[in-house]
């Protein structure tokens, strides 16, 4: 227990400032995904395998076929603000790649038993490494922290084990694994329609079946066929808008008027980024209201891409929400053009029942 009556301002131990941060930016096995499937995407990769155990909290791996990390950079990896990514703060402007805040491994070795197995082009054999704590670390007591070599592809392979397990409270508070895996599987999902020429597996460990299996090649018809199923995939439609002067351009799949399912399916990408919006869920839900039966609601995937300097992406270390200028012209002209579709499907519905 705390000293009641001791009012000295103390600093706080670095390992105490990083297990908060670290319970802040990963509060649920699939926020660790995330992170991890986005380090795989900016690394070049175009296969991704997901492998989980009880709901990610066991076990969350992920294999990709990427460009691999040197071994020299291996002992930095986990340290946290250590990115290959971002150096100046300007250039946070014209980010391209989905990490710049090199806090997500770092994050997940405070919080989670951390491997690595990673093999560049350049390198003769793999490299295999574990973290604790930001650091490399010996794999059993006695044994030497530093990388070990072994046979294996070009790629990087994660295995995060035993999530939360210095967060007894938060390991505590999952009361069902299969919740977790639908967000996981929904999350390798949203990724796998948004990420063209990206193949993506996912499955349980222990099972040979998988949960989703997206080949490389697939297209993005085929991909919302793969997640969301042949209805949803029969009803879609495509269109694309842009708008010089808000400086947005969109490109977006969604169901017609003939079609609803019981909730809003919103996959919202900005910039690439998966990320969450109630103000553009709200509008949207609004703009099919009045062409969808009571109680019936659209699938929406939705690619927005904005001007990157009008767009901070910086908004919460989570990077689930971003803000951007325009935000109520932008929404609007997506409803619009939402709309006009819409119509067009209900003007051929009538024509067709007409003759
Ligand atoms: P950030 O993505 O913000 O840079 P991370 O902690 O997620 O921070 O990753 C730290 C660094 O590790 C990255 O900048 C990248 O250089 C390297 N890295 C992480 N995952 C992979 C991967 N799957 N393939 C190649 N390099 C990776
Ligand atoms: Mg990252």
């Amino acid at each position: 227990d705390l000293p009641r009556g001791s009012r000295k301002i103390q600093p706080l131990a670095q390992d105490v400032i990083n297990k908060i941060a670290a319970g802040e930016i990963i509060v649920a096995p699939v926020h660790a995904l995330k992170e991890l499937i986005e380090n795989s995407v900016d690394a070049g990769a175009t296969q991704l395998e997901v492998v989980v155990k009880d709901g990610g909290l066991k076990l969350l791996q992920i294999t990709d076929n990427g460009h691999g990390i040197d071994k020299d950079d291996l002992s930095l990896l986990c340290e946290r603000f250590t990115t290959s990514k971002l150096k100046a703060f300007e250039d946070l402007q014209s980010i391209e790649t989905y990490g710049f805040r090199g806090e997500a491994l770092a994050s997940i070795s405070h919080i989670a038993h951390l491997t690595v197995v990673t093999r560049t082009a350049e390198s003769s054999c793999a490299w295999r490494a574990q973290y604790a704590d930001g650091k490399l670390v010996p794999p059993k007591p006695g044994q030497s922290a530093e990388p070990k070599s072994q046979a294996g592809r070009q790629g990087t392979q994660i295995t995060v084990e035993d999530l939360f397990y210095s967060i007894p409270t938060r390991r505590r508070a999952f009361r069902s694994h299969s919740e977790e895996y639908a967000k996981i599987i929904d999350m390798v999902g949203r990724h796998a329609i948004h990420c063209a020429h990206v193949g993506f597996s996912c499955k349980k460990h222990g099972e040979s079946a998988r949960s989703l299996q997206i080949p490389v090649n697939a297209s993005t018809v085929d991909r919302i066929r793969a997640v969301h199923g042949t209805q949803i995939a029969n009803e879609v439609v495509h269109w694309t808008t842009s708008n010089e002067r808000w400086g947005f351009k969109a490109d977006a799949w969604v169901s017609n008027a003939n079609y609803s399912v019981k909730k809003t399916i919103l996959l919202l990408f900005i910039n690439h980024r998966a990320v969450e919006s109630s103000a553009i869920k709200k509008a949207i839900d609004a703009t099919y209201a009045t062409f969808l039966p009571k109680g019936g609601h659209p699938f929406v995937y939705l690619s927005l891409e904005i001007e990157p300097n009008r767009v901070d992406v910086n908004v919460h270390p989570t990077k689930r929400e971003v803000n951007f200028l325009n935000e109520d012209e932008i929404i609007e002209a997506i409803c619009d053009e939402i709309r006009s579709e819409l119509a067009k499907v209900d003007t051929s519905r009538t024509f067709l029942t007409q003759t």
